[in-house]
Parts: structure tokens; sequence; C-alpha cells
């Protein structure tokens, strides 16, 4: 089946936002623009999609990311010397600083997921593209949809927009080919997401038939339209158990708010690196180190770590909070505001971590002698594990509860 004669006909489309069904009449070429009838969420928009720019960016992505982890990123030079580091070195680094925690989070989001993530859509979409199918294809895209949010490189990439920024200023540092291999896979990363059409993917995969009359549920895993009594069941085109709701998710997704929001207070107050800006060891809270910046006249960058270390932690909390406490109260209010809160929080969660890229960054090239030296502070893995926490949490919660609260309640 190729992927412009599935695209044809009707489909059932469940809304991720509020649970909806809605029937979607699909037309051969030409993009067109579905939004769902209960609560205006777009279910997905095939303009400027195609699976040729998809599969181009993909693997043009997944190729980038091998030099980009095999070559050195960025070099310094002082007292007569030069340091230089690559990718696994920031990691490196947080280990040698005794943060364990943190370099086991940098090797994944920065080495593993990419490279498994743009690994594994290269496969699908070639398959897809070559006309040969395999049982397996469901469940290899939606472990790489679920890497989106974790494979960093695109965060990686500003993380090291603001350590290049910020050395510069003190002391005379290079580019590396494994920093511009790097930086061309974080665009093309970018490109992936936008050219990539999901629904279209999923119907080359298994077309989803038309919905039963009986009671629907949505998978998780790829959205397919299934009756009620596949719940419990393997997903026929993805394999994820279905449910309709996300067991357990208000529950957990509270755990993990509390939690993240118990470690905010000391990834705040305690130092999360010492750096030897103007050749004095400095300790730095995540606040110091904004200011820092903007002493430095780098005010856009240090507007940029302010929103990134403090603002959307705090937005992710309050927000992750205010859906928790409303789904538990059945609140009816503001539920398309509340939706798009949650969205929000789920989307921009992951940026969080350019604060510790950026201190996995100046280690290994800030190590000359006991003056000249980089290193992490405990904050850094209290504030690490407030962006997986609330990561987490965010996935963790079923945004469809927002809107089934509201229906119970009426
Ligand atoms: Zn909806
Ligand atoms: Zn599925």
């Amino acid at each position: 089946m190729s992927v412009q004669a599935a695209i044809a006909g009707d489909l059932a489309m469940s809304c991720a936002r509020c649970g909806a069904v809605n029937l979607a009449r699909r037309s051969r070429g030409g993009g067109w623009t579905l939004a769902c009838a209960q609560c205006g969420a777009i279910l997905e928009r095939t303009a400027a999609r195609s699976l040729d720019a998809a599969l181009a960016c993909a693997s043009a992505a997944f190729l980038l990311l091998i030099p980009a982890n095999l070559y050195p990123l960025m070099t310094t030079y002082a007292l007569g010397a030069s340091r230089q580091s690559h990718m696994i070195s920031t990691a490196g680094a947080m280990l040698k600083d005794g943060r364990p925690g943190v370099a086991v989070a940098i090797s994944l989001f920065l080495v593993v997921f990419p490279l498994v993530r743009f690994g594994l859509l290269t496969v699908v979409l070639g398959r897809l593209k070559l006309d040969r199918p395999a049982p397996w294809l469901g469940r290899a895209f939606r472990w790489a949809n679920e890497l989106q949010a974790w494979a960093m490189a695109d965060v990686f990439l500003l993380a090291l927009v603001v350590t290049y920024a910020r050395l510069a200023t003190t002391i005379s540092v290079s580019l590396d080919l494994g920093a511009y291999c790097l930086i061309g896979a974080g665009i093309l990363t970018l490109f992936t997401r936008a050219t990539l059409d999901k629904a279209a993917i999923w119907e080359a995969i298994a077309p989803a038939r038309l919905p039963p009359r009986a009671p629907t549920l949505a998978c998780e895993g790829c959205g397919l339209v299934l009756p009620t009594s596949e719940e419990g069941h393997a997903c026929p085109r993805c394999a994820v158990i279905v449910h309709a709701r996300k067991p357990g998710g208000v529950r957990r997704a509270a755990a993990l708010t509390l939690a993240g929001l118990l470690l905010y207070i000391p990834a705040n107050i305690y130092p999360i690196a010492t750096l030897p800006i103007g050749f004095t060891p400095t300790q730095y809270t995540v606040l110091e180190g904004v200011k820092d910046l903007i002493s430095a006249h780098l005010l856009g960058l240090g507007l940029l770590v302010f929103t990134a270390s403090f603002l959307i932690p705090t937005v992710k909390l309050v927000g992750l909070a205010w859906c928790v406490i409303s789904v538990l109260r059945r609140s009816a209010k503001r539920l398309v505001l509340k939706s798009r809160v949650y969205e929000l929080v789920d989307e921009i969660g992951r940026w969080s971590m350019i604060d510790p890229f950026v201190i996995g960054a100046f280690v290994p090239i800030m190590a000359y002698n006991d003056i000249i030296s980089a290193r992490a502070q405990p904050a850094v893995e209290a504030f690490t594990f407030v962006v997986i926490l609330t990561m987490l949490a965010a996935r963790s919660f079923d945004p469809r509860l927002i809107w089934d609260a509201a229906r119970s309640a009426s």
C-alpha cells in the first residue's frame, strides 16, 4: 500500500486533546487541515508534508549524527595549551565531577536517543518508500515517535551557541567539525518534524478501518480508533497495550509533579556550577548564571537561559499542578485553555536541559589548572531530575481526563 493510496478515503481520527472521534474525508493530493468538532484542536495538517521530504531529512540527520559523535566539537586555547571536547566528553565530564545521574541522562539524550530515533525513522520511511511492508513497522514508528521529546540534538545546539558565545568573551575558542555536523543534524531534526505527516505514515503502515458503531477508544501509541472491547489487548497496528485512558495517569502525574516541585528548591538555591569566568572560579546558581550572561552584554542569551532554566520549569510545575487539581476537582471551566497549557508544558519541557548541557560543554574545555577549570556542582543533578520528572509527569498525564471530568460533572 503506497502512501498516496492510503491517504484517500474516509478516516476515523481520535482527538488527542479531548478524546472525541472525528470522521475525516481525505482526498488524493493537495493539503488539508482537520479540526476537532468538540474542542477545535488541529488533528492533522498535511500541507507541505511529504514522505520523500521526511525521509530525506531523517536519513540526513542520522548520517550527520555519526560524525557529530566522532569528531571534536570545540577547542579552547590558553596558557600555550589547548583543550578539546567531544559529544561524549560532555557526559564524561559529569561523571568525573561525581554526577553520574547527569552523565547517564546526557549520554542518553545526546548520543543514544537521537541515533535510535533517526535510525528507526530512516528504516520505517525507507521501507514505506520502497513498498516493503513488515509486521514490525508500526512498533518501530511508535518508538521513533516516543523518542521525539527525549532525543535532544536540537536542544544541545542552543547549548553550544550559549557556550561558544560566553567563552568567546574571555578565551580563544573555535568550533570544530563535530559541531558543524551537529548544527546540521539539529536543523534537520526540526525539518523532520515539520515534514513528517504522522497520520499518513500510520495509514501507510496499516490503514484504519471505519469506526464500528459501538463505543470506541483510541490507541495511545498510534491513534487507531478501536471498539472498547479491545481494551487491555495489544493494538493491531503499533502493538502497545490499548487503554481508553492512561491507567493511573492522574496519580502518577501528581506524584511526579510533587517530586519535581520539591527538587526545584535545592536546584535553585545551591550552585549549579563553578565557572572560571574572568579567570576567577565563581560558583553560580541558575539565576546567577543568567545575571552573569547579562552583565557580559549577552542580553539575548541571558534571556534565553532565563526562559529555559527558570521560566519554563516554573510554568511546567504550575501548569501541571493546575491540570491535575482540576481533574481531581472535576472542574468544567476553561477546558480549551487548560488543554493548551498542557500541550505547551508537554512541548517546551525538554528545552530546560540547556543549562546542564552548557555546563557539560564547559567542563572538558575549561580544564587547565586550579584557576581555569569549570566544575559541575550538586544543583545540576537536582536540576536535571526536575526536568526529567516534569517531562515524565506531562507524559503520564492524560489530557483527555480534563474533558472527561467536565463531562461527568455536567
Ligand atoms: Zn478534540
Ligand atoms: Zn496503536
